[in-house]
């Protein structure tokens, strides 16, 4: 997920990143702001006037939401966990924390850093609102919509459900009442679900309240089925990432790879290992010399009538190109690789040569199996 971003800069030492899902829902709330919230309050404001205006609140609206994610990431760092991006998105910001809190005390102030944030922010906003005269009606317009907006920001992300921050609280207090973090995982991941649901429902029922609601209602229901996604979704890569962790490698990984010679063509690579062996992944070696590795993913892109003339080695990926992992790593790892990089599986290097695979599958039979046995 987010993987295709644009890197805006630094702060303190943190790569900043908009996804391009972002550029969407910018043009979105400028275009609502512009073309509708300012006129139906300042019917006398210009065009321009209200698109310029819209402009700059759409601005601030997104450095409000920066600096939410930017209060977790510096309240992680301070806790001695490394951050690696934060990424604005169509349905708000993300921080990439590099790991999971030690304990429950640092993750509550990680969780509630950002919440607390955008409260501080609303009442700011709100202040400036009061304080300013009313004759500075542009100013007036925009901070008030800016206080609106960032009270609506914290309360919505303290909803007790995993993974909002609210529902990180909540695995705080949990985790810290048990002892448990899978416990507490699963029962606030089960409170996300609970919120995602509430608000797709929710969001069914407003499209069929009439014209003016379907898109508000719409929206919800997306955010509901992205929330439950990603309540599901981050309970069951916790599960395993515990389960794996402190296995190495070698307990797992294929070691009986299939080494083939570079000169055999695409045909026979298929006719004669892949259909009969089942195998969808080959070490390429010219002689002893391991030079890479083909997998179904490279015979797929090309098409089946240049099979016949195609080598191997013109389409394999050459073994300085592969991410590589040794034996000895630990599994949490190597999932945490295989699931940022979006690969099936990875080629297990000592000593310059290719000793086994390790995919996907092998982790999750590792599971299986342990589970099935009760360890
Ligand atoms: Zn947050």
């Amino acid at each position: 997920m987010l993987k295709s971003a644009i890197p805006i800069g630094r702060l303190f030492g943190i790569p900043l990143r908009l996804h391009f899902s972002w550029f969407f829902i910018f043009a979105l709330v400028t275009w609502a702001l512009a073309t509708s919230y300012f006129p139906d309050v300042y019917q006398e404001w210009s065009l321009s006037a209200s698109i310029i205006t819209g402009v700059i609140t759409s601005l601030l609206f997104f450095g409000s939401v920066l600096l939410h994610e930017l209060m977790h990431s510096v309240v992680a760092i301070a806790s001695g966990i490394p951050v690696k991006s934060i990424t604005l998105f169509i349905f708000g910001g993300v921080s990439e924390i590099a790991e999971e809190p030690s304990n429950p005390k640092i993750e509550l102030k990680i969780a509630i850093a950002g919440p607390l944030t955008s409260i501080l922010l609303g009442g700011i906003f709100w202040a400036i609102f009061y304080l300013i005269p009313a004759s500075f009606e542009y100013i007036v317009a925009v901070s008030f919509w800016l206080g609106l907006i960032n009270l609506m920001l914290g309360a919505f992300n303290l909803l007790p459900g995993f993974p909002l921050d609210g529902g990180r609280v909540l695995r705080a207090i949990l985790w810290w009442r048990s002892g448990n973090l899978r416990r507490a995982t699963r029962w606030a991941s089960n409170a996300g679900r609970g919120i995602s649901f509430f608000f797709i429902f929710g969001g069914i029922w407003l499209i069929f309240q009439g014209p003016e609601w379907w898109f508000n209602g719409l929206w919800l229901a997306f955010i509901g089925w992205f929330l439950g996604n990603a309540a599901v979704g981050s309970y069951r890569q916790l599960t395993l990432q515990q389960m794996l962790q402190g296995h190495a490698v070698s307990e797992a990984m294929t070691r009986d790879c299939i080494t083939i010679q570079q000169n055999i063509t695409l045909n026979e690579l298929v006719n004669e290992h892949i259909l009969p062996t089942g195998n969808q992944c080959f070490v390429v070696a010219d002689g002893d010399h391991v030079k890479g590795l083909i997998t179904l993913k490279e015979v797929k892109a090309i098409p089946s009538t240049e099979w016949a003339s195609k080598k191997i080695i013109e389409i394999m990926v050459p073994l300085e190109k592969l991410r590589q992992v040794r034996p000895d790593e630990d599994m949490a790892r190597v999932l945490k690789v295989l699931t940022e990089e979006e690969i099936g599986q990875l080629p297990v290097v000592e000593g310059g040569s290719i000793i086994g695979m390790i995919s996907r599958e092998n982790l999750l039979a590792f599971i299986n199996i342990r589970d099935k046995l009760g360890m």
